[in-house]
């Protein structure tokens, strides 16, 4: 156990200096540590890898790393059930599988987050007819605030199950996941520039016609690259991107040159539109096939802040214009592009999909450059859009907007007044956006 030591997200913007970081190394140290905490009063939260961008990690009490709670405890190669450890990260998972000749449906941009933490935010990806990643969750094991340790299935106590796979830390301490994952596939990546207008006019046939459809805008142009990723059948040969070829547009071009044209706009905001005229236009096709998690993932070495939402997906045009028309309005001068994505909807209380098909934008502001004008004006759009923020990335919501939102959010506090009646793992980020538990003890 150490004291005293500070943390800080991927970001840089969300730092904590919890009284206690403690890594237990099974499940029995876990729950002495969290009848400890209880004793001694303090709150306790687990931690991933730091890559939210909200508060939602954030304790002043117990800080739990969970580094040593991540093996892989079983794969089934008939059923595809494979049961990991909550502190695996997702980069390790996606090569376990790969050796077991399996892979999850699908995945966000990177794999650098563990799986609890992912599963506990709602990350997602894109594809018009699938779920983010608790949509692939059967099973979870969890450490409550008594310390005691419970499993819940579709079966087994199926009202926490369905809380729980997006549970934003707030329901217990996830120690095992048990995933559906499939027969390995590949994938081919088609990567076009497309000009906005013909994005949005052609949007219901590209997202239609493709298993994986997102597309970046380029602020200040009319310029986009899309992204296509679509199964190759079983057996067909993969043509993976050369490592000279990744390393010179994936590392040097995405990563280096990119921030190096993003520290330039920092420094000359009134470069921006420039830059972002010439990146557009130097936009290349390419197309290759790989193994599925090395095509949805990919490095990001460019540190940024992200606020994202999901609005329904039919909101979707009106979305992106209604930021086209903040930067304008406002004079904002944004290097980042607008990322845009689909997932289909879910049964998950607090999942930002529950029962809607969505649209995600996610904007972005290099780190070091003011953002808060350009997420305000953002987030009211989005608001406007009965949209529904990403739990891990910046949002000013609270209890009484989201659950205007959310039809299930009484449920998910049903669920968490029954397993943390006191708040044990509680912050003042859940305090905001779930109500304090005070409310409810007396
Ligand atoms: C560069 C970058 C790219 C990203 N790309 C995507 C993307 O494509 N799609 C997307 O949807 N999101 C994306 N995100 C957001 C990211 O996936 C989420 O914020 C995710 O929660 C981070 O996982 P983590 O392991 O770092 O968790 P952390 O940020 O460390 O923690 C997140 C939450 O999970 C809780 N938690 C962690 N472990 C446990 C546990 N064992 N039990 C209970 N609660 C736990 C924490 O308490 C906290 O509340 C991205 C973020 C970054 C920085």
């Amino acid at each position: 156990m150490r004291s005293g030591t500070s943390w800080h997200n991927w970001a840089g913007n969300q730092a904590a200096r919890p009284a206690q970081v403690v890594s237990p190394r099974d499940v029995e140290e876990l729950t002495e540590l969290v009848k400890a905490a209880e004793r001694d009063g303090l709150r306790v939260k687990a931690i991933g890898s730091g890559h939210s961008f909200t508060a939602i990690g954030i304790t002043d009490g117990v800080q739990v790393r969970l580094g040593g709670l991540s093996r892989l405890l079983s794969a089934d190669r008939a059923t595809g059930l494979v049961t990991v450890e909550a502190g695996m990260p997702m980069h390790r998972l996606n090569t376990l599988l790969e050796d077991e000749g399996l892979a999850l449906s699908n995945l966000g941009d990177i794999d650098r987050q563990t799986v609890a933490g992912a599963i506990s935010t709602g990350t997602h990806g894109t594809g018009r007819a699938l779920g983010g990643l608790a949509t692939q969750v059967r099973q979870l094991q969890l450490v409550l605030g008594d310390g005691s340790v419970v499993t819940c299935s579709a079966t087994e106590r199926p009202k926490l199950f369905s809380a729980a796979r997006v549970g934003l830390g707030a329901l217990g301490i996830v120690t095992t996941v048990t995933l559906q994952a499939e027969p390995a596939f590949a994938l081919q990546a088609q990567e076009r520039p497309m000009r906005l207008p013909v994005v949005l006019a052609e949007l219901d046939e590209l997202v239609a016609g493709n298993e994986h459809f997102e597309f970046f805008w380029f602020p200040h142009t009319d310029r986009t690259l899309t992204k296509r990723n679509n199964r190759l059948p079983g057996g067909a040969p993969t043509r993976p991107l050369g490592r000279r070829r990744a390393f010179i547009e994936d590392e040097l071009f995405s990563n280096g040159v990119f921030g190096l044209s993003c520290r330039m706009g920092r420094l000359v905001p009134a470069l921006i539109p420039r830059i972002n005229a010439f990146t557009g236009r130097s936009l290349g096709r390419r197309t290759y096939a790989d193994v599925s998690h090395k095509v949805f993932t990919s490095p990001r070495r460019v540190r940024f802040v992200e606020m994202e939402y999901g609005v329904p997906a039919q909101a979707v045009q009106e979305a992106i214009t209604g930021i086209a028309r903040v930067i304008e309005q406002q004079r904002l001068r944004v290097s980042f592009p607008v990322e845009v994505r689909f997932t289909a909807a879910d049964d998950i209380p607090l999942s930002t999909a529950s029962d809607r098909a969505s649209a995600y934008l996610a904007i972005h502001m290099f780190k070091g450059q003011p953002y808060e004008t350009y997420f305000r004006e953002v987030e009211a759009v989005m608001k406007g859009l009965d949209g529904r923020p990403h739990w891990g990335k910046m949002h000013s919501l609270d209890a009484s907007s989201l659950r205007s939102t959310y039809k299930r959010f009484d449920e998910f506090l049903a669920v968490r007044d029954r397993v943390d009646p006191l708040g044990r793992f509680a912050n003042p980020y859940l305090d905001r956006v779930l109500g304090g538990v005070e409310r409810r003890q007396g």
